[in-house]
């Protein structure tokens, strides 16, 4: 197989990160989660004090303690500022409930593309965010486009989080997902939407193994 840049984009809680993990571990590929990435510098911007609008403020403290990637014994993915471990941080409501302005800022958009683009270089690699297909990698051989319906994305979160042993109201999950939706949709720089080329599938009532199905039957059509 040549080696292949994927790029996979979508709303909240479509199971991209879930999928795309996965497609990474079979191909032997690098995974980047960029979510995490627009999510470390929120948590940097909450930590500091900065003001949730200061784009340059932001890329300084992102230059001071700069975002990388580990691994645990188990293999599992954790994310780094300098050299503070926040994999679990950065999962908390209150980075998930400021991600989107954050996010919507034209200077840290330009740092972290940047950042994303020099990872994905060496090719092999499978990348899940908003704009994927359209700005980081819009040279991508394989571009997906996953949506599934608000209450579909709701329960599902709604019963990660009941494994992981929290308790969460089902409607404001579906509040929270819609909301950051509409702010990622409508921001000026690389709104959430598909590349012209993208393959569009709808995840609503389709298992993981399904998702992971369709897109290999994408990538067997390019070798
Ligand atoms: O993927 P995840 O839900 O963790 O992403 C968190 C937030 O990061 C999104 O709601 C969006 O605001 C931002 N994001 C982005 N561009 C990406 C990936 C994520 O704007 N490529």
């Amino acid at each position: 197989m040549q080696a292949l840049q994927i790029a996979i984009d979508g709303p909240a809680s479509s199971g991209k990160s879930t999928v795309a993990k996965l497609l990474a571990k079979k191909h032997g590929y690098t995974y980047l989660d960029t979510g995490a990435m627009y999510r470390a510098a929120t948590y940097l911007a909450l930590q500091e004090g900065l003001d949730l609008e200061d784009g340059a403020g932001i890329v300084a403290a992102l230059d001071a303690a700069p975002i990388s990637f580990g691994r645990n014994t188990g293999g599992e993915q954790l994310v780094y500022v300098g050299s503070i471990d926040i994999t679990d941080a950065i999962r908390q409501p209150d980075v998930t409930q400021a991600v989107s302005t954050v996010a919507a800022l034209p200077a840290v958009r330009e740092k972290l593309v940047q950042q994303q683009q020099a990872l994905a270089q060496a090719g092999e690699i499978v990348m899940d965010g908003r704009d994927i297909g359209t700005t980081v990698l819009p040279q991508a051989q394989v571009k997906i486009f996953l949506v599934a319906s608000v209450d579909e994305r709701a329960e599902r979160r709604y019963k990660e989080n009941l494994s992981r042993g929290i308790e969460t109201d089902l409607e404001a999950l579906k509040a929270e997902i819609a909301e950051r939706d509409y702010k990622d949709s409508h921001r000026q720089v690389s709104p959430l939407k598909p590349a012209a080329d993208a393959t569009h599938f709808d995840t609503t009532g389709v298992s993981i193994d399904g998702v992971l199905a369709f897109i290999e039957s994408e990538i067997e059509k390019i070798n």
